[in-house]
């Protein structure tokens, strides 16, 4: 079943006195029910933007949408009220900073019991806190059964201790463990979705592959859905069912993770692809993409990667078609018209 189902989704960013920026400009996106899937691009690209337009988190921005569905029901059709519903119970998020998005001044514990006391499904008249546990929540409205929901929820991410890190305040945790308690927070309210924008982008190399597994296990385990924002392919190739690849503002290729890895279908994928150890030619040196990508209001007309890409030839100019490379592989570049696979060299000279 598809879960969210956005169709020609564009932001804008007005400014005042100067070109309105257009974030994200006619993007589809499809997250099936209990799949990870991975939105990747550079930074720039549109994915942040794209996740929070799912929350609705966009303050002061132009949104259209041929369609926003989540679970066939019009997100933008909803009042704020509903909206704030959605948030926390429905769709969560889990955010790069764990620090700035954390309470500082409440204890972990306590700032998951009130995600569980929200949006969650404890029987909230359960008894009352211990004299211990209430030194250590703020509020009077934590129960006891929202708190040992809490404690439950850190052992369920991977956390040693979880009685006693539900009583620690977020400086007092690494990198790691604050992630693992913003995702434990993020289940709180039971979701089917969670939206994850660069989750272990800030961790160093050995603790970001421990939360992978531990998001991979934890979508099985409850089957929820995530939604991946991440600039790494290597993630993607790691964690993701089906990924959807961006590229200033515009989506370039979408397919399951087997059908982009072992088949790319346009030169942006291709070129990602060269920059991560396994996928890189053998006798390749790892390489990645010259040039950057156009600031939003210098995009040429057409597809936006004709600038760096070493085939683009004069049809780029037109508006991105949609070829259908295999089922539910979708590349968006003028060179693959179907049953085609056209080379392209990124190792001759390019202009
Ligand atoms: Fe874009 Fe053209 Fe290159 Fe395809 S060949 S990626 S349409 S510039
Ligand atoms: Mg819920």
């Amino acid at each position: 079943m598809t879960l969210l189902d956005i169709e020609n989704l564009a932001v804008t960013f007005p400014v005042q006195g100067g070109p309105d920026v257009p974030a994200v400009d006619g993007v589809d996106l499809q997250v099936e029910s209990g799949e990870i899937h991975g939105l990747v691009g550079e930074s720039g690209s549109g994915k942040s933007v794209t996740a929070r337009s799912i929350m609705r988190l966009l303050d002061g921005a132009e949104v259209s949408a041929d369609r926003f569905d989540y679970r066939g029901e019009d997100l933008y059709a909803k009042s704020e009220a509903e909206m704030r519903q959605v948030r926390g119970d429905d769709i969560a998020m889990v955010f790069q900073d764990a620090l700035s998005a954390l309470n500082p001044v409440m204890t972990v514990g306590e700032q998951i019991a009130e995600v569980v006391r929200h949006h969650g499904d404890v029987d909230e008249s359960a008894g009352l806190l211990s004299e211990l546990r209430r030194k250590y929540v703020t509020g009077t409205r934590t129960s006891a059964a929202s708190w040992r929901r809490a404690v439950e929820l850190l052992e369920t991410v991977g956390i040693a201790d979880p009685e006693d890190v539900a009583m620690t305040y977020p400086h007092q945790l690494s990198g790691g463990q604050r992630q693992r308690v913003m995702i434990a927070s993020a289940l709180g309210g039971d979701p089917d979705l969670i939206v994850a924008d660069e989750p272990t982008t800030a961790l160093d190399v050995t603790v970001e592959a421990g939360i992978l597994d531990e998001l991979q296990h934890l979508c099985d385990e409850f089957g929820v859905a995530m939604l991946l924002i991440t600039h790494d392919l290597g993630v993607v190739a790691e964690t993701c069912d089906s990924v959807t690849v961006m590229y200033s503002g515009s989506v370039m290729e979408h397919g399951r993770t087997d059908q982009l890895f072992e088949n790319p279908a346009h030169p942006y994928t291709k070129g990602l692809l060269r920059s991560i150890p396994e996928q890189a030619p053998s006798d390749g040196e790892l390489a990645t993409i010259p040039g950057s990508a156009p600031e939003p209001s210098e995009r040429p007309d057409g597809c936006p990667f004709r600038d760096r890409c070493p085939a683009a030839f004069d049809a780029c100019s037109d508006p991105l078609p949609e070829h259908v490379v295999d089922d539910g592989h979708v590349t968006r570049c003028h060179l693959y018209t179907e049953g085609d696979d056209p080379e392209v060299s990124w190792d001759g000279p390019t202009r």
